[in-house]
Protein backbone atom coordinates (compact mmCIF):
# COMPACT_ATOMS: atom_id res chain seq x y z
CA UNK A 1 0.00 0.00 0.00
CA UNK A 2 1.42 3.49 -0.57
CA UNK A 3 2.65 5.62 2.24
CA UNK A 4 0.88 9.28 2.77
CA UNK A 5 4.00 10.79 2.46
CA UNK A 6 4.18 8.65 -1.05
CA UNK A 7 0.71 10.03 -1.86
CA UNK A 8 1.47 13.55 -0.98
CA UNK A 9 4.58 13.87 -3.08
CA UNK A 10 3.21 13.30 -6.58
CA UNK A 11 6.44 13.99 -8.05
CA UNK A 12 8.63 11.87 -5.93
CA UNK A 13 12.20 11.40 -8.27
CA UNK A 14 11.05 12.99 -11.20
CA UNK A 15 12.62 16.04 -13.18
CA UNK A 16 11.27 19.02 -14.82
CA UNK A 17 12.02 21.57 -16.54
CA UNK A 18 9.72 24.94 -16.47
CA UNK A 19 10.31 27.61 -18.91
CA UNK A 20 9.16 30.97 -17.76
CA UNK A 21 9.78 29.85 -14.13
CA UNK A 22 10.89 32.67 -12.46
CA UNK A 23 7.53 34.86 -12.63
CA UNK A 24 3.71 33.85 -12.67
CA UNK A 25 2.17 30.82 -13.26
CA UNK A 26 5.51 29.17 -14.17
CA UNK A 27 7.01 30.34 -10.52
CA UNK A 28 3.87 29.34 -8.60
CA UNK A 29 4.34 25.68 -10.62
CA UNK A 30 8.31 25.40 -9.73
CA UNK A 31 7.35 26.05 -6.16
CA UNK A 32 4.25 23.14 -6.28
CA UNK A 33 6.44 20.91 -8.25
CA UNK A 34 9.00 21.24 -5.39
CA UNK A 35 6.83 20.64 -2.84
CA UNK A 36 6.15 17.51 -4.43
CA UNK A 37 9.28 15.98 -4.79
CA UNK A 38 10.35 17.23 -8.13
CA UNK A 39 13.81 18.17 -8.73
CA UNK A 40 13.30 21.41 -10.95
CA UNK A 41 15.59 23.63 -13.41
CA UNK A 42 13.96 27.21 -13.91
CA UNK A 43 14.44 28.06 -17.40
CA UNK A 44 14.22 32.04 -18.42
CA UNK A 45 15.53 35.27 -19.46
CA UNK A 46 15.10 37.08 -15.67
CA UNK A 47 18.10 35.84 -13.99
CA UNK A 48 17.94 37.79 -11.00
CA UNK A 49 14.28 36.84 -10.17
CA UNK A 50 15.33 33.67 -11.63
CA UNK A 51 18.18 33.16 -9.17
CA UNK A 52 16.35 35.18 -6.04
CA UNK A 53 13.67 32.40 -6.05
CA UNK A 54 16.44 29.58 -6.29
CA UNK A 55 18.25 31.17 -3.24
CA UNK A 56 14.80 31.49 -1.53
CA UNK A 57 13.79 27.86 -1.54
CA UNK A 58 17.40 27.14 -0.63
CA UNK A 59 20.24 26.22 -2.47
CA UNK A 60 20.27 22.66 -2.42
CA UNK A 61 20.42 19.79 -4.94
CA UNK A 62 16.10 20.35 -5.65
CA UNK A 63 16.22 23.27 -7.63
CA UNK A 64 18.26 25.32 -10.45
CA UNK A 65 18.38 28.35 -12.71
CA UNK A 66 19.86 28.51 -16.32
CA UNK A 67 19.68 31.36 -18.40
CA UNK A 68 17.37 30.24 -21.27
CA UNK A 69 16.00 32.19 -23.98
CA UNK A 70 13.52 29.92 -25.16
CA UNK A 71 13.73 31.32 -29.06
CA UNK A 72 16.90 30.45 -29.16
CA UNK A 73 17.47 26.48 -30.09
CA UNK A 74 21.40 26.44 -28.27
CA UNK A 75 19.59 28.01 -25.05
CA UNK A 76 16.96 24.72 -25.36
CA UNK A 77 19.41 22.44 -25.57
CA UNK A 78 21.62 24.03 -22.97
CA UNK A 79 18.56 23.94 -20.48
CA UNK A 80 17.80 20.02 -21.41
CA UNK A 81 21.63 19.10 -21.03
CA UNK A 82 21.74 21.01 -17.45
CA UNK A 83 18.74 19.04 -16.58
CA UNK A 84 20.33 15.68 -17.65
CA UNK A 85 23.92 16.25 -16.47
CA UNK A 86 22.63 17.78 -12.88
CA UNK A 87 19.70 15.76 -12.24
CA UNK A 88 20.40 12.58 -14.45
CA UNK A 89 17.53 12.57 -16.80
CA UNK A 90 14.46 14.60 -17.84
CA UNK A 91 10.63 14.03 -17.15
CA UNK A 92 8.58 16.54 -17.60
CA UNK A 93 9.42 19.65 -20.06
CA UNK A 94 6.57 22.70 -18.94
CA UNK A 95 6.98 24.89 -22.04
CA UNK A 96 5.51 27.97 -20.20
CA UNK A 97 7.47 31.22 -21.52
CA UNK A 98 5.62 33.20 -23.50
CA UNK A 99 4.90 36.87 -24.44
CA UNK A 100 2.07 39.53 -25.91
CA UNK A 101 1.93 42.39 -27.96
CA UNK A 102 0.03 45.71 -26.72
CA UNK A 103 -3.69 44.94 -25.95
CA UNK A 104 -4.63 47.48 -28.52
CA UNK A 105 -2.66 46.49 -30.97
CA UNK A 106 -5.68 46.01 -34.41
CA UNK A 107 -5.09 44.30 -36.95
CA UNK A 108 -4.25 47.71 -38.89
CA UNK A 109 -1.48 47.68 -36.42
CA UNK A 110 -0.05 44.46 -37.33
CA UNK A 111 3.53 43.81 -38.95
CA UNK A 112 6.12 41.50 -39.59
CA UNK A 113 8.37 42.79 -36.72
CA UNK A 114 5.58 42.03 -34.04
CA UNK A 115 4.09 38.57 -35.40
CA UNK A 116 8.21 37.84 -35.42
CA UNK A 117 8.77 38.42 -31.75
CA UNK A 118 5.41 36.61 -30.32
CA UNK A 119 5.93 33.52 -32.88
CA UNK A 120 9.53 33.50 -31.97
CA UNK A 121 8.84 32.58 -28.26
CA UNK A 122 5.34 31.24 -27.87
CA UNK A 123 5.67 28.69 -30.91
CA UNK A 124 9.40 28.24 -31.86
CA UNK A 125 10.19 28.58 -28.21
CA UNK A 126 7.21 25.93 -27.31
CA UNK A 127 8.79 23.61 -30.74
CA UNK A 128 12.40 24.19 -29.72
CA UNK A 129 11.39 22.64 -25.94
CA UNK A 130 9.97 19.88 -27.51
CA UNK A 131 12.97 18.85 -29.27
CA UNK A 132 15.04 19.16 -26.77
CA UNK A 133 12.85 17.31 -24.23
CA UNK A 134 12.39 14.91 -27.30
CA UNK A 135 15.93 14.14 -27.76
CA UNK A 136 16.32 12.85 -24.41
CA UNK A 137 12.73 11.11 -23.49
CA UNK A 138 12.52 8.72 -26.64
CA UNK A 139 15.81 6.89 -25.43
CA UNK A 140 14.05 6.43 -21.81
CA UNK A 141 11.02 5.74 -23.51
CA UNK A 142 8.69 7.90 -21.68
CA UNK A 143 8.24 11.87 -20.35
CA UNK A 144 5.58 14.60 -20.14
CA UNK A 145 5.37 17.55 -22.03
CA UNK A 146 2.91 20.61 -21.03
CA UNK A 147 2.43 23.94 -22.98
CA UNK A 148 0.78 26.74 -20.91
CA UNK A 149 -1.70 28.00 -24.08
CA UNK A 150 -4.40 30.12 -23.27
CA UNK A 151 -8.49 30.32 -22.64
CA UNK A 152 -7.60 32.46 -26.41
CA UNK A 153 -7.29 28.98 -28.06
CA UNK A 154 -11.03 28.18 -27.78
CA UNK A 155 -12.25 31.98 -27.35
CA UNK A 156 -11.92 34.41 -29.79
CA UNK A 157 -12.52 38.40 -29.54
CA UNK A 158 -11.33 39.00 -26.30
CA UNK A 159 -7.15 39.29 -26.96
CA UNK A 160 -5.20 40.45 -30.11
CA UNK A 161 -4.57 38.88 -33.15
CA UNK A 162 -0.71 37.41 -33.15
CA UNK A 163 -1.25 36.51 -29.40
CA UNK A 164 -4.35 35.06 -29.85
CA UNK A 165 -2.80 32.91 -33.38
CA UNK A 166 -0.12 31.76 -31.40
CA UNK A 167 -1.86 30.21 -28.49
CA UNK A 168 -3.60 28.10 -31.33
CA UNK A 169 -0.65 26.91 -32.51
CA UNK A 170 0.58 25.63 -29.61
CA UNK A 171 -2.75 23.28 -29.46
CA UNK A 172 -2.47 21.93 -33.01
CA UNK A 173 1.58 21.44 -32.06
CA UNK A 174 0.38 19.72 -28.76
CA UNK A 175 -1.72 17.16 -30.03
CA UNK A 176 0.14 16.65 -33.22
CA UNK A 177 3.22 16.04 -31.11
CA UNK A 178 0.72 13.82 -28.67
CA UNK A 179 0.29 11.68 -31.98
CA UNK A 180 4.37 11.70 -32.92
CA UNK A 181 5.91 11.00 -29.42
CA UNK A 182 2.90 8.51 -28.36
CA UNK A 183 4.95 5.85 -30.16
CA UNK A 184 7.56 6.47 -27.43
CA UNK A 185 5.43 6.68 -24.43
CA UNK A 186 5.28 10.24 -24.05
CA UNK A 187 2.37 12.48 -23.60
CA UNK A 188 1.67 15.92 -24.60
CA UNK A 189 -0.92 18.58 -23.04
CA UNK A 190 -1.63 21.75 -22.39
CA UNK A 191 -3.41 23.99 -20.08
CA UNK A 192 -4.90 26.86 -20.68
CA UNK A 193 -5.27 29.32 -18.08
CA UNK A 194 -8.13 32.35 -18.45
CA UNK A 195 -7.03 35.97 -16.75
CA UNK A 196 -4.88 35.34 -14.05
CA UNK A 197 -3.18 38.05 -12.62
CA UNK A 198 0.35 38.20 -13.00
CA UNK A 199 3.11 40.61 -14.58
CA UNK A 200 2.12 39.55 -17.91
CA UNK A 201 -1.90 40.50 -17.30
CA UNK A 202 -1.12 42.98 -15.70
CA UNK A 203 1.25 45.16 -18.33
CA UNK A 204 -1.12 43.86 -20.75
CA UNK A 205 -4.10 45.75 -19.17
CA UNK A 206 -1.95 48.63 -18.48
CA UNK A 207 -3.05 48.03 -14.99
CA UNK A 208 0.10 47.98 -12.29
CA UNK A 209 -2.53 46.91 -9.19
CA UNK A 210 -2.96 43.85 -8.31
CA UNK A 211 -6.11 44.01 -6.66
CA UNK A 212 -7.86 46.21 -9.76
CA UNK A 213 -6.76 43.36 -12.54
CA UNK A 214 -8.45 40.87 -10.02
CA UNK A 215 -11.49 42.95 -9.85
CA UNK A 216 -11.51 43.25 -13.79
CA UNK A 217 -11.09 39.41 -14.17
CA UNK A 218 -14.15 38.85 -11.82
CA UNK A 219 -16.64 40.75 -13.64
CA UNK A 220 -15.86 38.88 -16.58
CA UNK A 221 -15.35 35.86 -15.60
CA UNK A 222 -18.18 32.98 -15.47
CA UNK A 223 -17.63 31.80 -11.74
CA UNK A 224 -18.15 33.95 -9.76
CA UNK A 225 -17.17 34.31 -5.73
CA UNK A 226 -13.69 33.25 -6.93
CA UNK A 227 -11.00 34.20 -9.02
CA UNK A 228 -8.12 32.25 -10.98
CA UNK A 229 -4.86 32.47 -9.44
CA UNK A 230 -1.25 31.31 -10.57
CA UNK A 231 -1.71 28.12 -7.86
CA UNK A 232 -5.20 26.51 -10.51
CA UNK A 233 -2.86 26.61 -13.27
CA UNK A 234 -0.10 25.01 -11.22
CA UNK A 235 -2.10 21.99 -9.49
CA UNK A 236 -4.12 21.66 -13.22
CA UNK A 237 0.13 21.19 -14.73
CA UNK A 238 0.73 19.19 -11.82
CA UNK A 239 -1.84 16.60 -12.24
CA UNK A 240 -0.90 16.11 -16.10
CA UNK A 241 2.45 15.98 -15.17
CA UNK A 242 2.06 13.43 -12.98
CA UNK A 243 1.19 9.49 -13.23
CA UNK A 244 -2.36 10.59 -12.21
CA UNK A 245 -2.90 11.62 -15.80
CA UNK A 246 -0.96 8.45 -17.24
CA UNK A 247 -3.24 7.56 -20.05
CA UNK A 248 -4.41 11.58 -21.01
CA UNK A 249 -2.60 12.96 -24.20
CA UNK A 250 -3.61 15.41 -27.13
CA UNK A 251 -5.94 17.36 -24.29
CA UNK A 252 -6.27 21.31 -24.01
CA UNK A 253 -7.42 21.19 -20.59
CA UNK A 254 -8.84 25.02 -19.98
CA UNK A 255 -9.06 26.58 -16.61
CA UNK A 256 -11.15 29.05 -17.03
CA UNK A 257 -14.45 28.41 -15.03
CA UNK A 258 -16.67 27.72 -17.90
CA UNK A 259 -15.84 30.93 -19.54
CA UNK A 260 -15.70 29.23 -22.98
CA UNK A 261 -18.60 27.78 -22.96
CA UNK A 262 -20.98 30.87 -22.20
CA UNK A 263 -22.25 32.84 -24.74
CA UNK A 264 -22.80 35.92 -23.30
CA UNK A 265 -24.15 38.21 -26.72
CA UNK A 266 -26.92 35.38 -26.70
CA UNK A 267 -27.74 35.70 -23.25
CA UNK A 268 -27.93 39.45 -23.14
CA UNK A 269 -29.63 39.11 -26.44
CA UNK A 270 -32.86 36.84 -24.85
CA UNK A 271 -32.75 39.52 -21.50
CA UNK A 272 -33.37 42.51 -23.88
CA UNK A 273 -35.89 40.95 -25.55
CA UNK A 274 -37.81 39.28 -22.15
CA UNK A 275 -37.58 42.89 -20.43
P1 LIG B 1 4.70 36.27 -16.41
O1 LIG B 1 5.09 37.51 -17.10
O2 LIG B 1 4.52 36.31 -14.95
O3 LIG B 1 5.72 35.09 -16.75
C1 LIG B 1 6.21 34.86 -18.02
C2 LIG B 1 7.65 34.41 -17.87
O4 LIG B 1 8.16 34.06 -19.17
C3 LIG B 1 8.56 35.52 -17.33
O5 LIG B 1 9.33 35.06 -16.26
C4 LIG B 1 9.44 35.88 -18.52
O6 LIG B 1 10.73 36.32 -18.17
C5 LIG B 1 9.47 34.55 -19.26
N1 LIG B 1 9.87 34.72 -20.64
C6 LIG B 1 9.44 35.64 -21.54
N2 LIG B 1 10.11 35.51 -22.70
C7 LIG B 1 10.96 34.47 -22.54
C8 LIG B 1 11.91 33.85 -23.37
N3 LIG B 1 12.13 34.29 -24.61
N4 LIG B 1 12.59 32.79 -22.89
C9 LIG B 1 12.41 32.36 -21.62
N5 LIG B 1 11.53 32.92 -20.78
C10 LIG B 1 10.82 33.96 -21.23
O7 LIG B 1 3.34 35.81 -17.11
P2 LIG B 1 2.41 34.52 -16.93
O8 LIG B 1 1.04 35.02 -16.99
O9 LIG B 1 2.85 33.68 -15.80
O10 LIG B 1 2.72 33.79 -18.32
C11 LIG B 1 3.02 32.40 -18.40
C12 LIG B 1 2.29 31.80 -19.59
O11 LIG B 1 0.89 31.83 -19.34
C13 LIG B 1 2.50 32.54 -20.91
O12 LIG B 1 2.71 31.59 -21.94
C14 LIG B 1 1.18 33.24 -21.13
O13 LIG B 1 0.91 33.47 -22.48
C15 LIG B 1 0.22 32.25 -20.50
N6 LIG B 1 -1.10 32.77 -20.14
C16 LIG B 1 -1.21 33.74 -19.18
C17 LIG B 1 -2.47 34.20 -18.85
C18 LIG B 1 -2.66 35.27 -17.81
O14 LIG B 1 -3.76 35.83 -17.72
N7 LIG B 1 -1.65 35.58 -17.00
C19 LIG B 1 -3.62 33.67 -19.46
C20 LIG B 1 -3.45 32.69 -20.43
C21 LIG B 1 -2.19 32.24 -20.75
Amino acid sequence: MASISSIAKRLEGKVAIITGGASGIGEATTRLFIEHGAKVVIADVQDDLGQSIVKEIGENSDVCYVHCDVSVEKDVENAVNVAVSRYGKLDIMFSNAGVSEELDSTILKSDYENFKKVFDVNVFGALMCSKHAARVMIPAKKGVIIFTSSVASVTCGGTVHTYLASKHAIVGLAKNLGVELGQHGIRVNCVSPFGVPTPMLMKGLGINEKKKVEEFVCQIANLKGTISHVEDVAQTTLYLASDESKYISGMNIIIDGGFSTTNVALKQGIETLRY
